[in-house]
């Protein structure tokens, strides 16, 4: 079967993406999409720029660096982007790890990172987290480098900017990343700490807070030197990772500043309210400031409860490793897919 494989791919073990279910009539809560639609500037910008899909797109991402350096008042030169923010993380893990000894990352978070340190060849240590999901920010140091979620995947716990502060001070010698993929549903992000910290990089993406998954586009944000490495990692893989209509939908999606606080709002409201009615139910909820929940319920498995929802058509994701085997990550929908939701658990349980 693996005939003509490099022994790198041969060996390697893939990342696995959650389920794209076609047809049907799923309630559709496994991949943190977000269930409102993007921006309608989003189609605006996208139909302008089909009108031009002779010509090869922008390989500087000129307009797009610009919409995220004014949203995050930096400088263009201190933005990279690429197609969704794993290539982002990919681009880094080549750019700051390869080579590199002991790269360190939680052991329960982004199931891509240990693919990545696989794919690179990087070295790397998983730092267990402690017994409540929280993030030992005290055992991030000494490595040739740090990558984590915050908040965090599958948990939804997030740091302070303080204590990716201290991260990032901890390891002087060591590019941090601190992977923000969620942090517009309540988290506290790290950008504003890029202009004091040289070695921390954060990333970000499109997908969930903008609305578009289906775009692909992701960020980086760091010292100038940090994006220099970034981008000539990308010019030396995929100079075009980001096409035409990507980049102009993504630029307009980041200046509808109004859309976009007004959707994270009710984001975050339903996760509110589905977690107050999880706990009603019995469950254990751990706090989330991300578009998803973590809980568990006493006496089932996250199989068994995975299993009694897809049956009743609803589609969510379980984690069978030791610690997280009991718990269920529920993506947020909206109000009435969530009270779908806990409805089926209230008749399952
Ligand atoms: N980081 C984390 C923590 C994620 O959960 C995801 C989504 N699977 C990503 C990065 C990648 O998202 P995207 O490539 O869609 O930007």
């Amino acid at each position: 079967m693996k005939e003509f494989w490099s022994e790198d791919i041969a060996a390697i073990e893939p990342y696995v993406p959650g389920e794209q279910p076609k047809g049907g009539n799923w309630i559709k809560l496994n991949t943190n999409e977000n269930p409102y639609p993007p921006s309608p500037e989003v189609y605006k910008a996208i139909e302008k720029a089909a009108a031009r899909l002779r010509l090869y797109p922008d390989p500087t991402c000129a307009d797009f660096r610009l919409a995220l350096a004014e949203r995050f008042g930096v400088k263009k030169e201190q933005v990279c982007v690429g197609n969704g923010s794993d290539d982002v993380l990919s681009l880094a893990f080549k750019a700051f790890f390869a080579g590199k000894k002991r790269v360190q990352f939680p052991d329960i978070s982004y199931g891509f990172y240990p693919v990545f340190a696989e794919y690179y060849k990087v070295d790397h240590e998983m730092i267990p987290l402690n017994e409540d999901f929280t993030l030992p920010v005290e055992k991030f140091r000494g490595g040739g480098g740090v990558v984590f979620a915050n908040p965090n995947a599958p948990t939804g716990l997030a740091i302070s900017a303080a204590q990716v502060a201290e991260i990032a001070r901890a390891n002087p010698a060591a590019v941090v990343i601190a992977d923000e993929a969620y942090v517009n549903f309540g988290g506290e992000s790290a950008v504003p700490l890029t202009k004091e910290y040289k070695n921390l990089l954060v990333v970000g993406t499109l997908s969930k807070s903008y609305a578009l998954a289906g775009l692909r586009a992701g960020y980086a944000v760091g010292d100038e030197n940090l994006i220099a490495a970034l981008e000539a990692a990308k010019y030396s893989v995929n100079p075009y990772s980001l096409d035409a209509l990507a980049l102009a939908g993504a630029a307009a999606a980041v200046r509808d500043r109004e859309y976009f606080n007004m959707r994270c709002a009710m984001v975050i409201a339903t996760r509110e309210r589905t977690a107050a009615k999880l706990r009603e139910l019995g469950f254990e909820v751990l706090p989330s400031k991300a578009n998803f929940l973590f809980a568990r319920f006493p006496g089932r498995s996250g199989k068994e409860l995975f299993e009694g929802l897809r049956e009743r058509g609803i589609l969510v994701r379980y984690f069978e490793k030791p610690r997280t085997a009991d718990f269920l990550r529920i993506s947020v929908g909206t109000d009435e897919e969530m009270d779908a939701l806990c409805a089926a658990l209230a008749e399952m349980l």
